[in-house]
């Protein structure tokens, strides 16, 4: 039988990167840590009000081997960051991370020696989300697009660099 008579059946193509990034983006999981009061706006967002189970992410995960996404919540203080670190090193790939607020982005207000300048300059960011604190709603859009990103990322060890690629190109849909 010719795959034209299967199709009616309800025979669905895809292909293998397609279906894993399906996978992937739809159960992503955060790792469970707050740094300071943007972590307050996170957990609502984890709440029943905006219910992120919604989108396959109900459950924060204590361990970071089983979690996906580490949300940076929050300033980072200098003692902090090899923890930070220690914690994105325990998460098994593929993983992300979503920089929370601004001073967790570029250390704002605290322009000071006790604050990392940007939490970039400890493990890599995927996503930048502005605002102070910013809102459950924001990091749900946030979370939102970093799926969209996954959803389109290369397999292989290299994918990331390729999707950064495609991006400046602007070739992705
Ligand atoms: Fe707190 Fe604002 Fe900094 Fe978030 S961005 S940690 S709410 S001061």
């Amino acid at each position: 039988m010719g795959i034209e008579e299967k199709l009616p059946a309800g025979v669905l193509l895809t292909s293998v990167e397609k279906l894993v990034n399906w996978s992937r983006k739809s159960s992503v999981w955060g790792a469970t840590f707050g740094l300071a009061c943007c972590a307050i706006e996170m957990m609502a967002a984890g709440g029943p009000h905006y219910d992120m189970g919604r989108w396959g992410m109900e459950v924060f995960r204590a361990s970071p081997r089983q979690a996906d996404l580490m949300i940076v919540a929050g300033r980072v203080s200098q003692k902090m960051a090899p923890v930070l670190r220690q914690i994105y090193d325990q998460m098994a790939e593929p993983r992300w991370v979503l920089s929370m607020g601004v001073c967790a982005s570029s250390g704002g207000m605290f322009n000071n020696y006790a604050i990392v300048q940007g939490v970039d300059h400890v493990v890599p960011v995927d996503m930048y989300l502005p605002g102070c604190p910013p809102r459950p709603e924001m990091l749900i859009d946030a979370i939102l697009k970093l799926r969209e990103k996954i959803g389109h990322e290369p397999l292989g060890a290299n994918g990331r660099k390729m999707l950064a690629a495609r991006e400046a190109r602007g070739d992705v849909p």
